[in-house]
């Protein structure tokens, strides 16, 4: 994980594989992990395929729950790293497509 500080990134972290791009000059551990379980689901799926996907999905969700906010946080790849971001162990131990039991609301 290449970690590169971005001081007018307009949100906290954004993961674009290989790379993680921060706002803060110190970004938390959690952050950085939530950003690293981005990373594994790039990986898995490959990275233009997540983006179509992240991308199909908000607007899914945008429709679901009308506010830019909630559909965001209700994208299957954010449930998945919201629910593990601090457990620092999961982006290594998690399952394949992990995202994938994410994809309807708890
Ligand atoms: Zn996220």
């Amino acid at each position: 994980m290449i970690v590169i500080r971005v001081p007018f990134l307009w949100v906290e972290g954004m993961a674009l594989f290989p790379l993680v791009l921060v706002r803060a000059v110190r970004p938390s551990a959690v952050l950085l992990n939530h950003e690293r379980i981005h990373l594994r689901q790039q990986l898995e799926l490959g990275i233009l395929p997540f983006y179509l996907w992240y991308l199909l999905e908000y607007l899914i969700r945008r429709f679901q729950y009308k506010t830019h906010y909630l559909a965001y946080l209700n994208i299957s790849f954010e449930r998945e790293a919201y629910a593990h971001e601090t457990n620092f162990d999961y982006p290594t131990k998690r399952p394949w497509l992990g995202f994938w039991r994410y994809r309807h609301p708890a």
